[in-house]
């Protein structure tokens, strides 16, 4: 049997991937802190997507942008005038909806589905954070918290053009905090306010943006089964309808995941075409467009973006690899229930415990020796107390997939076992080259 959202909520806090956000305040709602195996796995996946999107590409680079921008961007962008959620009040219990998540009737009937009471008329409410740069607050000085990181790089398309001899079709990548006012912050990190983007824009001539649009679908999905270790029956497209689209779209589809509450959107793969640059060049007043060096055509490329949530993979990652498996009886007679995270090696925060069978006889000494080579290629853990059944256990529930146990005879015949988490399989290993027969592992 597989995950529900109170299983991962618990043991995200349990074994410290995931706390809520000042939680000796009683915490703050929608807000999240990753705690040394969390930020282990988030940085896992930043870096398998860096490395995907811009080292193994000829012609993708990256950039990192400041989050807070001339307020103009969002003014070009349409984020002032659309980035707004028509929102719902319940006027008894005050609990508030984003109208469009409502169910038709409960539209129709105007009544609060939690509680029955009257709905105030929908009012839109734009998402947009705002604050005030420099001491005095008045209106020339409001800027905001970006909400998507995709404008960083249209602003400094020109600059990135200029400066790093790229020629189209080319992309520019960027990892970094958005921030939302969401209304509705439940699921845990699903959603929240506060969040991470990890996206691609790519740069085409126009006339070519169906042909890359349809390159970059292919290479997102096959991204998550292979690189992130997705299950692909848990993973769909969804293209966007009419009602669906965004101002600036010409297609959409959606990666979605399914969650225990429904298929969801984990990465939006968008043909924005010239519009960003478009009217960027007018809000500016300069123009942004293309020289194409061969043919001196000049022109306004099409963008063909890839959009995800750095931290709604987390959650994708450890809903996917929850398992609870019956491994026999236990000494009562009772089914002997083992919970696995059965993670990708490539995500998984701790790639090997290292184990002493007992602390004793210097096999303490040795494993610690052994543990120091390991790190040095990939992050380890050492843990010397209990039983070694339960420290298997407590390495399988956080998605460790290889334990090294280290005995006796490793003192004797330089060698150790390795215990695999998917099969539980032990075999023995000559200690000299262990951490390359390790990466070998991580392979397969
Ligand atoms: P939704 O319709 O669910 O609000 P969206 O269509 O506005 O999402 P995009 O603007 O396409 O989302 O953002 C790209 C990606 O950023 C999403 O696929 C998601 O993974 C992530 N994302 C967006 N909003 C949030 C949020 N509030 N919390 C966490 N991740 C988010």
């Amino acid at each position: 049997y597989g995950a529900s959202m109170e299983k991962i909520v618990s043991l995200a806090k349990r074994r410290g991937f995931v706390y809520p956000s000042s939680e000796i305040y009683g915490g703050l709602s929608a807000t999240w802190d990753y705690g040394p195996l969390g930020v282990e796995l988030k940085k896992n996946i930043q870096e398998i997507w860096w490395r995907e999107m811009t080292r193994l590409q000829d012609n993708i680079v990256g950039l990192d942008a400041a989050i807070m921008m001339h307020p103009k961007t969002w003014e070009a962008s349409g984020h002032v005038e659309n980035f707004s959620d028509p929102l719902v009040d319940c006027k008894q219990c005050k609990t508030r909806f984003r109208e469009d998540k409502l169910s038709a009737e409960v539209i129709a009937s105007k009544k609060c589905p939690e509680c029955g009471g009257e709905l105030t008329e929908p009012r839109q409410f734009n998402l947009m954070f705002s604050t005030h740069l420099g001491p005095v607050a008045d209106s020339g000085s409001i800027v905001y918290l970006r909400p998507e990181t995709a404008q960083g790089i249209f602003v400094n398309f020109k600059n990135v053009v200029d400066t790093s001899r790229v020629q189209i079709p080319f992309g520019i990548a960027q990892i970094g905090k958005a921030f939302r006012n969401e209304i509705t912050t439940k699921n845990f990190i699903f959603r929240t306010c506060e969040f991470e983007q990890m996206e691609m824009q790519f740069f085409v001539k126009p006339g070519t943006d169906d042909k890359w649009f349809e390159y970059w679908k292919e290479q997102r999905m096959n991204y998550y089964v292979n690189q992130l270790g997705v299950l692909p029956e848990n993973l769909h497209f969804h293209q966007h309808g009419p009602d669906e689209l965004a101002h600036y779209a010409k297609d959409a589809y959606d990666v979605e995941y399914h969650y225990p509450f429904g298929w969801e959107e984990q990465e939006g793969i968008h043909n924005r075409t010239d519009f960003d640059l478009g009217r960027h060049g007018e809000y500016c007043g300069k123009e942004i467009n293309y020289l194409d060096p061969q043919t001196n055509e000049r022109y306004i490329p099409y963008v063909i973006e890839t959009s995800a949530g750095l931290t709604r993979s987390v959650l994708v990652c450890l809903m996917d690899a929850y398992h609870e498996e019956t491994i026999g009886e236990d000494k009562q007679g009772k089914p002997d229930v083992r919970t696995v995270l059965h993670l990708h090696p490539n995500v998984a925060p701790i790639k090997a415990a290292v184990l002493p069978l007992v602390k004793k006889d210097g096999l303490a000494d040795l494993a610690k020796d052994i543990q120091k080579e390991l790190n040095l290629e990939f992050n380890t853990f050492y843990d010397q107390s209990g039983a070694i059944g339960r420290r298997y256990r407590r390495q399988d529930e956080v998605g460790t997939p290889f334990c090294i146990t280290v005995d006796y005879d490793s003192k004797d015949n330089h060698d150790v076992t390795i215990r695999f988490r998917d099969s539980m399989e032990q075999i023995r290993v000559p200690r000299e080259g262990l951490a390359a027969r390790l990466k070998d592992e991580m392979k397969k």
